[in-house]
């Protein structure tokens, strides 16, 4: 499993230039940033900046949750990266970390 550690690494590569989301199928049905690519990485981003995973009660709700547990960890999107991200490993790795959080 990753580590919030490298999952940050991975995470704060995004220059936010958003080829990941045209082969995207949940961006693709559903037409929305926070659940393509682009969003999920910059979700996961922004929480962990914020403390997440590191002791501090980021207030997980399903703005946050769903987002990303809504990731099929197709990998479609790792293909167009041009910043070379893992990025269904890193979504993978997040809901991992999130489980473990709702379920401690
Ligand atoms: S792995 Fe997740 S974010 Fe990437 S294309 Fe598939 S559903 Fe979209
Ligand atoms: S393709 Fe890569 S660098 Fe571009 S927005 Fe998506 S995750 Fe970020």
């Amino acid at each position: 499993m990753m580590s919030i550690k490298e999952i940050h690494e991975e995470v704060k590569k995004c220059m936010y230039c958003g080829f990941c989301e045209f082969p995207c199928p949940t961006f693709n049905a559903l037409r929305s940033r926070a659940y393509g690519p682009r969003g999920r990485i910059n979700l996961i981003k922004a929480l962990i900046e914020n403390g997440f995973g590191q002791g501090k009660d980021v207030g997980l709700n399903s703005d946050v949750i769903n987002p990303i547990m809504t990731c099929l960890h197709c990998a479609a999107c790792d293909t167009q990266c041009p910043a070379g991200i893992r990025i269904a490993d890193v979504i993978h790795g997040f809901k991992a970390i999130i489980l473990e959080t709702i379920l401690k």
